[in-house]
């Protein structure tokens, strides 16, 4: 088995995706168990991948307005708030009684 496959296989199953046909989960365990240069090449892609997940929530967290933008940049066609037509809302404020 070669270790670019199992490689691609690790790599898709870091990120959720399905393995290539014709290989297991059991089937990358099994080379990991043998392979310590597999091994050290996922700890670090996983690392990796860890990394910027938490990077991208720490920024969240810092300025929930930048996530926000980000977000509203990826839709084009984002709805925005806009002046509310006379004699559709109520006149909000004032209290009867
Ligand atoms: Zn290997």
């Amino acid at each position: 088995m070669l270790c670019t496959r199992i490689r691609t296989a690790l790599s898709a199953r870091l990120d959720g995706e399905e393995l290539p046909p014709g290989l297991t989960a059991r089937r990358l365990d099994e080379h990991l168990a043998d392979c310590r240069d597999c091994r050290r090449w996922e700890e670090r892609s996983r690392a990796l991948a860890t990394g910027l997940r938490r990077a991208a929530e720490r920024a969240e967290d810092d300025d929930p307005a930048a996530a926000d933008a980000l977000l509203a940049r990826l839709r084009p066609g984002s709805v925005r708030p806009g002046p509310v037509p006379p004699g559709s809302a109520d006149s909000g404020g004032k209290r009867a009684g």
